[in-house]
């Protein structure tokens, strides 16, 4: 199996969607045979209406890189765990969404299985998805486009509206808490 570099993206707009998307970003940092090599930043973005109905709620998106030795279906049934694990309403997937997540390029590997199709066929539309690529990767060429995800961007007419969130000081995503409990947390030992 040959070490390749993988585009995910992920999205929430239900809940509590900063803590959704830190947690996509723990779970999918301890997959075997992985390595996270990228991470955008968080943007806030109008919800769009092609294909599903995700409701009025913005979004919060980022796109992730991996080095992987994981398997295109692999991976996707990972993205499908991990949508379920963090609560997707499977029932009703074009609805507002705990988590989505879509593997957006495989290397330079074209897909096209009923279920699983990459480069995904709907990136190249999106500023919620070039933006964040664009921020992690710009030369990244598009295998079937062969443009750079820059110049994907460079030439989009998406008009929804796409704006960087400010990350809080500590850790990238900051609202995750530390592993050591602060004094008023610990727990004492009442013998
Ligand atoms: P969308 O992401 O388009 O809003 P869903 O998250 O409901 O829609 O995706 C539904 C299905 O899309 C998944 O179960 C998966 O089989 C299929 N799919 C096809 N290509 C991809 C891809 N590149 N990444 C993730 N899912 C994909
Ligand atoms: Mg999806």
């Amino acid at each position: 199996m040959s070490r390749e570099t993988v585009f995910i993206g992920f999205g929430s707009n239900l809940g509590d969607r900063k803590d959704f998307c830190d947690r996509t970003l723990a779970l999918l940092s301890l997959l075997p045979s992985s390595e996270v090599t990228g991470v955008s930043s968080l943007y806030e973005t109008e919800p769009v209406e092609d294909g599903a109905h995700p409701g009025r709620e913005w979004f919060l998106n980022g796109v992730i890189r991996l080095e992987t030795d994981l398997a295109p279906r692999r991976l996707l049934d990972v993205c499908r765990e991990v949508e379920k694990a963090l609560g997707r309403d499977l029932d009703h997937r074009n609805g507002p969404r705990t988590l989505d997540l879509d593997i957006l390029f495989y290397g330079s590997r074209i897909i096209d299985e009923p279920d699983l199709v990459v480069p995904h066929p709907r990136l190249h539309l999106r500023r919620f998805v070039l933006t964040p690529l664009v921020e992690i990767d710009p030369e990244w060429k598009h295998p079937v486009l062969l443009k750079t995800v820059k110049n994907l961007l460079d030439h989009l007419t998406d008009p929804a509206q796409v704006r960087r969130v400010e990350s809080a000081s500590g850790s990238r995503y900051g609202s995750r808490p530390t592993c050591s409990p602060s004094s008023s947390t610990l727990v004492r030992n009442p013998a």
